[in-house]
């Protein structure tokens, strides 16, 4: 084991040479030091706001469903590092990336049936982008390299992705004059439960018929707007567009990167609409929070079209594409997600959030608040003040990290009910501080 650096030392060598997300250099804002976390809790290296240890509200950006430092998952690890950590995916194969394509094909909706393994989120994109093209290339049709998506959106930080994400107010706007020139629908209308807007879905076929001959795709987050703004739609909007699509021969791709394994109440947010798309992403809670993997999974069609073409390959192989301890996590990360009433659990953190929540309704500045599956969110009616918000959430004994006009949260499936209810005292108190 190296020498510990004290956390002051710490501080000021990653002030001076780190970058942290959406962030300038040097940072501005004083990152927590996390020094270990377990079950829920992270254990910070030096007080803050008298706190050493915080109620994780965030999963780590939706990923640590089980919690930190889980027995199971750090056994699959340790035993998959006692094998090998990675060997290249090129001409040789291995058990976990088999028995984890294996088990995402069992999962996920029925027409999806083969896997490509990605090392993040926004690659999987990436690759399910490539993929729809290149179908349609291979179809002798290759004018159809456009995509459609709804405002509100995001798909991730590298180029395609961000060609999808919101074009306005996002965090990717700077980019809008040298990105690919997408088809944007307006955003789909608030509320899981609300009735389906006729016209708005009239708007979207007519969108998908209008230039169905340039568009390659559609692509969408099912049911919720994550990072682009956290809100939730009726999912007979996924209908109206799976209509569409097969209607005027246009693939159709459902981003489930942040809404995949149990978040929104369904395995799969598809699972709402009851609809399969042609292209699925997943990452994020892919290995309960250990590494970083995604996966893009593709239907018999799709795979067939592509490997028929005049270039009958997909190009693209990652380094470490199939990482076998990704991998291996992963597969016991879903596991233990379906040995358990994962159900049960995603609804008893959503009574409690519903619960704990309702008082924020009351607070002035407070626009709205909703709660789909184990996720809680507080719009305000302005930007929040974050660091302001931040620290009072830090003050409750919780990490919370609020964004644009929202204070939310994503709780790993195994917070019990008190810390569920200290969740929602401290998102309440960052609403009223920011
Ligand atoms: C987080 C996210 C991504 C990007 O994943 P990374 O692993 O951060 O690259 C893409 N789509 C959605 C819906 C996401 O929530």
């Amino acid at each position: 084991m190296p020498d510990q650096i004290d956390p002051a030392r710490l501080r000021a060598l990653d002030r001076a040479h780190v970058w942290h997300p959406y962030g300038p250099m040097p940072g501005r804002q004083e990152p927590l030091v996390v020094e270990s976390a377990s079950g829920v809790r992270l254990r910070l290296a030096e007080p803050a706001h008298g706190r050493t240890e915080l109620v994780d509200g965030m999963s780590s950006w939706w990923s640590a469903v089980h919690g930190y430092n889980h027995p199971v998952l750090n056994e699959a690890a340790r035993d998959q590092l006692d094998r090998m950590s990675h060997v290249m995916f090129g001409g040789l194969t291995h058990e976990p990336a088999v028995r984890l394509a294996t088990r995402l094909v069992e999962i996920t909706p029925e027409p999806l049936q083969h896997v490509f393994l990605a090392d993040s989120g926004s690659v999987s994109v990436e690759v399910a982008v490539k993929m729809c093209l290149q179908y349609w290339r291979s179809a002798g049709r290759p004018a159809k390299r456009r995509l459609l998506t709804w405002r509100g959106g995001y798909h991730g930080d590298t180029w395609q992705p961000m060609s999808v994400c919101d074009p306005e107010g996002g965090m990717h706007e700077l980019w809008s004059g040298s990105l690919p020139r997408q088809v944007f629908a307006d955003a789909p209308p608030d509320g899981f439960d609300a009735e389906p807007d006729e016209a708005y879905a009239r708007h979207l076929r007519e969108l998908v018929a209008s230039h169905a001959d340039e568009l390659a795709a559609v692509i969408v987050e099912p049911v919720v707007q994550g990072a682009g703004g956290m809100r939730f739609h009726s999912p007979a909007y996924l209908r109206v567009l799976r209509e569409a699509c097969d209607e005027h021969d246009v693939l159709l791709v459902f981003d489930e990167i942040a809404t995949g394994f149990g978040r929104t109440g369904q395995l799969f947010a598809a699972g709402h609409a009851g609809v399969s798309p042609d292209v699925m992403c997943v990452g994020k809670a892919l290995t309960g929070g250990y590494l970083t993997l995604a996966a893009t999974l593709c239907t018999s069609r799709v795979a067939e079209g592509i490997s028929s073409g005049d270039v009958p390959v997909l190009a693209h192989g990652p380094t470490f594409m199939g990482n076998p301890l990704a991998s291996a996590v992963a597969c016991a990360s879903v596991d233990l997600l379906l040995g358990q009433d994962w159900e049960l659990e995603v609804k008893r953190i959503g009574a409690g959030l519903r619960r704990g929540l309702a008082e924020a309704a009351g607070v002035p500045g407070v626009r709205d608040v909703r709660v789909l599956g184990a996720i809680g969110v507080v719009q305000l009616d302005h930007e929040v003040d974050m660091a302001a918000a931040t620290r009072a959430a830090v003050r409750e004994g919780v990490w919370l990290r609020p964004f644009r006009d929202l204070v939310y949260t994503m709780p790993p499936y195994v917070t019990g009910d008190d810390d569920v209810a200290r969740i929602c005292r401290a998102v309440c108190a960052a609403a009223k501080e920011g």
